[in-house]
Formats: C-alpha cells, structure tokens, sequence
C-alpha cells in the first residue's frame, strides 16, 4: 500500500476514533507526548543495543526492539495528531507545515555544503 493510501486509510479510522474519544485535555496530551517520547528513546537504545536492560524489558513484551521502536513512534503520531485536533489544527496543516520547514532546513543544509 503506498504511503498516501496508508496514511489516508489511517486518517480515516483516525478521525471516526477521535469523533468519540476525546481526550480530556491539551494538557494531559502533551504530558503523554513526553511519556511516549521517552519510550521511543527507551526503544531506540534497545535497538542500538547499548542497553541489556531496555533489551529485555522489551522482549519481555514479546517484541523486537525494532517492533517496539515501530510501535512507540506511532504512538507519537497519535498523540501528535491528538494535540494538533485540540488545537484546531487540521492534520494536513500539520503536515504541510512540517514538509515546509524540513524543506527549508535541507536548503539550508544544501546551502552550507556549497
Ligand atoms: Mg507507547
């Protein structure tokens, strides 16, 4: 499935989940974008292998720690999308506004190596 089908497909199931499920506050989802933030670290050091600990705390879950890196950064999209919904920001706002700033940041970056 390509990425637009995914993501609108996603979207879509999104949105109908969002319509009833409301979370109570802007402020409880950015405290759980730190939370889940701190587990897509948790999983990246697992992943590097740089932590025994982090390792077997994930294949404890029954996962891989490439699955659990997987899985964390979807949920940081989620509760990205969640505050972006609170605030009265549509995801496609969202979503040009990131594409235009990674797109000025790799100019930049374009720029430097001349
Ligand atoms: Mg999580």
């Amino acid at each position: 499935m390509s990425l637009r089908k995914t993501f609108k497909k996603f979207h879509e199931e999104y949105s109908q989940w969002f319509a009833t499920k409301k979370p109570k506050s802007i402020l409880v989802s950015a405290l759980k974008l730190g939370e889940e933030a701190g587990e897509v670290a948790e999983a990246v050091i697992a992943f590097t292998g740089e932590s025994r600990n982090k390792i077997k705390k994930i294949f404890s879950k029954g996962q891989t720690p490439k699955e659990a890196v997987k899985e964390e950064l979807g949920d940081v999209i989620v509760v990205c999308l969640n505050i972006a919904t609170l605030c009265d920001i549509s995801h496609e706002e969202l979503f040009e506004s990131a594409g235009r700033k990674a797109k000025a940041r790799t100019q930049k970056l374009a720029e430097a190596v001349k």
